[in-house]
């Protein structure tokens, strides 16, 4: 099923709002495993709306559109729409009825137009709207489904969560009824290389599809089956993700709506082992990023900002022979902050970053040379890095590094 979704009126064209209900309709069609493969912005004009219905007609399976169902004269979807399929107007007792008590208990007189939005296609299923007056609007004709949902998002997103979502089910694709997905998360590896890792498992993928995304310094693959119930695909699901574990498995980190810090939390949790950090370059955003998560305080115990080398050497004991010899931005200043910051706080494990956020040198050492360490009871590893980026990419970068190294 190809899915086109049309966004109606004039201020999207001018620029005054954005077509965020083009984006939340595509990223949930796509969790149902349906392509979209256009999205039209038309504004409150009846010819390019029709215009603009033809052209999807002749390219798609399912038209979605939006705006345009409200009582102003602006408001010419529903009209357009029955004009150009051929059906007539029918007045929502529903809709009507909810109409009236609006106007009943706001004391409010009710005018001809707002009658209008209680209209809906003859013979088409009514998607009510629980946040608005205007109701939604199913229809299938010549085997193409046509969906038609009012432009505000707090009465467009529920209707298509709760009604449009179930009804599009209805009508999928008869013998794979059940569409079932997961998302993996992977951290240190950029999303070409692991597209390359994967290009024959990608390019040779039905069922279950494999769609890498890209955003916030990770990469994540949605794998998605159609299947006839949840256990058969999770069965097609668990078979691919162990093929492309085999090849990229030492970058995931996690499940679906996870984060690389909510995975770390996770971990202390279950074995039960506090955390203190040390942070320079990182200025406070190491614990920031942990302090955001509820539940963690009972694994994190705090830390020390130590941005300038006097605070190194005051509160945290780093020799002042190591500062001038090999710099903050070493190894071995890494490696003490993380084993200082762990005996100071008595936690069970210490982390430490120390590095050069850039945009300049510091002690002749380029911008993204980052080291973090990472003190346990078992040892103190150091982690030497040469990230790219701005200043605060780098400092994210870091930040990430640190949980994702934590999870190893
Ligand atoms: P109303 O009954 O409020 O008139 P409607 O279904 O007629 O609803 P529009 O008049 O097209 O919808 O839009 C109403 C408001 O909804 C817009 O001012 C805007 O704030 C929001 N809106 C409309 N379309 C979109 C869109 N594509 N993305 C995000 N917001 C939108
Ligand atoms: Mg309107």
């Amino acid at each position: 099923m190809n899915a086109e979704i049309i966004a109606i009126g004039s201020e999207l064209l001018l620029g005054q709002i954005v077509n965020t209900n083009g984006q939340f309709i595509s990223k949930q069609l796509a969790d149902e495993g349906i392509n979209v493969f256009y999205h039209t912005v038309v504004g409150d004009n009846k010819q390019r709306l029709l215009n603009s219905i033809e052209n999807a007609a002749s390219r798609s399976d399912l038209i979605i559109f939006t705006g345009g169902l409200g009582p102003t004269k602006d408001d010419l979807t529903k009209e357009t729409i029955a004009e150009y399929l051929g059906v007539s107007l029918v007045e929502n007792k529903e809709a009507m009825d909810l109409i009236e008590d609006y106007y009943e208990k706001t004391g409010q007189t009710m005018s001809e137009n707002n009658r209008r939005q209680a209209l809906v296609f003859d013979g088409a299923e009514v998607l009510p709207n629980n946040n608005g007056m205007a109701p939604g609007i199913a229809l299938q004709q010549d085997g193409k489904t046509y969906i038609l949902l009012p432009g505000p998002p707090k009465e467009m997103q529920p209707m298509f969560l709760d009604y449009a979502i179930p009804y599009l089910k209805q009508f999928g694709s008869g013998e794979e009824s059940f569409i079932h997905s997961r998302v993996l998360r992977f951290y240190g590896i950029g999303e070409s290389t692991l597209e390359t890792k994967l290009i024959d498992l990608i390019d040779h993928q039905t069922n279950p599809t494999i769609a890498p995304l890209a955003g916030n310094f990770e990469v994540t693959l949605r794998l998605t089956a159609k299947c006839q119930s949840k256990a058969e695909g999770d069965e097609l699901i668990n078979e691919l993700e162990n093929r492309i574990f085999e090849r990229v498995g030492k970058y995931f980190y996690g499940y679906d709506d996870t984060s690389l810090a909510n995975e770390v939390m996770k971990k202390l949790q279950a074995s039960d082992l506090t955390l203190a950090c040390a942070e320079s370059l990182t200025g406070g955003y190491y614990g920031h990023d942990l302090t955001k998560l509820s539940g963690i305080g009972q694994v994190y115990l705090g830390g020390i900002v130590c941005y300038q080398n006097e605070i190194k050497r005051d509160h945290l004991q780093i020799p002042e022979s190591v500062l001038e010899e090999q710099g903050a931005v070493s190894e071995t200043c890494a490696r003490m902050m993380a084993e200082n910051i762990k005996s100071l706080f008595n936690s069970d494990i210490g982390i430490g970053f120390t590095g050069v956020a850039g945009p300049n040198e510091m002690e002749g050492k380029t911008p993204g040379t980052v080291f973090i360490g990472i003190a346990t009871g078992a040892g103190t590893k150091v982690f030497p890095l040469n990230l790219a980026g701005s200043r605060n990419a780098v400092r994210s970068r870091t930040v990430n590094y640190g949980h994702f190294y934590l999870l190893d």
